[in-house]
């Protein structure tokens, strides 16, 4: 009996000693791991490198096609419209000298009402949000404040608070079982995905992802005030059934409004000029 048990209790110290291992190297990850933004210079703690970042975004985006109700067809014209307005975003701004690869994709869900960043650059549009936006200046709005958030790293920066939760999470699994680790990308993926679908940005990182937008928007030839359109989108879609998930993720629509407002006062002083446009006709 003594020489069945002893092989299976060294094999749980030693699964317990990785485990322990990867713990530790977690909390050093996690205290090694500020990081200056190559385009804001701010000192932020990101937990992975920007080369880290675009792997996980891009190995994430087809599991987020896959959870919002798979992606509309690439040759679709609103696909190729959200697409070439996100070009244009990023050719005109700061974002075209940024490490990252901005690609811009239309989620078929009709449903939900939301856009989301992935750590990278992978960017996303519900048609459910698509639909209800009026013309190609509130696409800009939403696709410019995704970008933003991308920019300043703002769910790297979330994910990197998780991180820790998570690495231990799976220093526990590794103590619990011996099941080898096969799989293990398509579980990250799935856990970036659901991190990303209950993210809650903070007050700052809306602020900080609308003054990147609005930019971006002017930069582009679009006009800026009709940030406060898609504002307003998402107050008419409240009044339904259900809140937009895009306030849930994206949260404090009425001091964000006034924000936009007073930056639009300030910048413009006497009016939005005129070679500013809504763009095409969504409707
Ligand atoms: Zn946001």
């Amino acid at each position: 009996m003594s020489v069945g048990n002893q092989p299976r209790r060294r094999g749980f110290r030693i699964q317990i000693l990785i485990g322990l291992a990867i713990a530790g190297f977690a909390l050093v990850r996690y205290f090694a791991s500020f990081d200056v933004n190559p385009v804001t210079g701010e000192r932020q703690f990101v937990g992975m490198s920007t080369s880290q970042e675009l792997t996980l975004g891009q190995q994430s985006a087809p599991e987020m096609a896959r959870e919002m109700g798979g992606l509309v067809a690439d040759n679709d014209p609103r696909a190729a419209l959200v697409r070439q307005v996100g070009r244009q975003l990023v050719e005109n701004s700061k974002a075209k000298e940024s490490p990252w690869k901005f690609q811009f994709h239309l989620l078929a869900d009709p449903e939900t009402i939301n856009a989301f960043a992935l750590p990278g650059g992978q960017i996303f549009i519900t048609l459910g949000l698509f639909s209800r936006l009026e013309n190609e200046a509130q696409l800009a709005g939403v696709l410019g404040h995704e970008i933003g958030h991308v920019i300043h790293r703002h769910s790297a920066e979330h994910m990197a608070k998780g991180q820790l939760g998570q690495m231990l999470s799976t220093a526990a699994g590794v103590a619990a079982s011996d099941e080898n680790s096969s799989g293990q990308s398509a579980q990250m993926a799935a856990m970036v995905v659901n991190q990303m679908l209950q993210l809650k940005y903070s007050r700052g990182d809306e602020s900080e992802s609308d003054g990147y937008g609005l930019v971006a928007m002017v930069d582009s030839g679009y006009d800026p005030s009709q940030m406060l359109g898609v504002m307003r989108i998402l107050a008419e879609a409240s009044q339904g059934n259900r809140q937009p998930e895009f306030l849930a993720s994206h949260p404090h629509p009425e001091s964000r409004q006034q924000q936009i407002e007073a930056w639009l006062k300030k910048t413009y002083p006497n009016g939005v000029p005129k070679n500013l446009t809504d763009g095409s006709s969504l409707r």
